[in-house]
């Protein structure tokens, strides 16, 4: 499948990616593992978006297209893919619509995870994550905690709550989610590709509707 992963901070786009992953074998591309990833590295790249993405500010979309240009030819990438924190921008949707036309590639369509803002603070508020670059399992300190406290069940690394999810970078992340990504939702829709699900609820609700419509059920 090829699909865009919509919806705020907390909404569980990584979670629902890394159970559709499960379903066929499609890879899950989140532009956030892959800046943390830099980010922790160190590398030139890594330097350049560390202190932005700290505040919880938004990565230049001209650095996240090259970024994705790359991956989607990755040959991992023609089985399938969940884009995962991505796009973001109205520019970044536009770009991406003419990179997969040149690659001649078609998404399924775009699933926007609709959950209202009081659940979404509260889930990032008590989201924990490991700190393994290369894992990034996600935890959460209430509904799906590590089997042992600050230990990530996957690799063992200790499990921390995120740079950017202090309350202070948490409210501006959901204002620019507001600002800047809300928008991509009405561009889906406009474009034939949106499908919108209640994402309150637990994970495996999400994943039937998206089953349903994809005809995988
Ligand atoms: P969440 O969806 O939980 O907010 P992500 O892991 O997707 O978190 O992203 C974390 C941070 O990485 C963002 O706040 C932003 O700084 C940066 N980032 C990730 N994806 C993008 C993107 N497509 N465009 C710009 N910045 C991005
Ligand atoms: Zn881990």
């Amino acid at each position: 499948m090829k699909l865009i992963l919509l919806g705020a901070p907390g909404a569980g786009k990584g979670t629902m990616a890394k159970l559709l992953t499960a379903v066929d074998g499609s890879v899950q591309i989140s532009t956030g593992d892959i800046l943390r990833g830099a980010v922790t590295a160190g590398t030139a790249l890594g330097k350049q978006i560390e202190s932005l993405m700290k505040s919880g500010d938004l990565v230049p979309d001209d650095l996240i297209m090259g970024i994705m240009e790359q991956r989607l030819q990755e040959p991992d990438c023609e089985k399938g893919f969940l884009l995962d924190g991505f796009p973001r921008t109205i520019p970044q949707a536009e770009a991406l619509k003419d990179l997969l036309e040149r690659l001649g590639i078609e998404l399924d369509m775009a699933v926007n995870l609709d959950v209202a803002r009081e659940v979404v603070l509260d889930r990032l508020t008590t989201r924990r994550t490991c700190s393994n670059s290369e894992c990034q399992a996600i935890y959460n300190v209430n509904s799906n905690p590590p089997r042992q406290e600050g230990v990530c069940d996957k690799c063992g690394s200790s499990v921390v709550q995120r740079d950017d999810e202090t309350a202070e970078a948490i409210s501006h992340r959901l204002e620019t989610y507001a600002e800047k990504t809300a928008p991509l939702i009405g561009f889906y829709e406009r474009e034939g590709l949106l499908l919108n699900v209640d994402a309150a609820g637990p994970s495996e609700t999400v994943l039937a509707a998206i089953s349903a419509r994809l005809g995988t059920s």
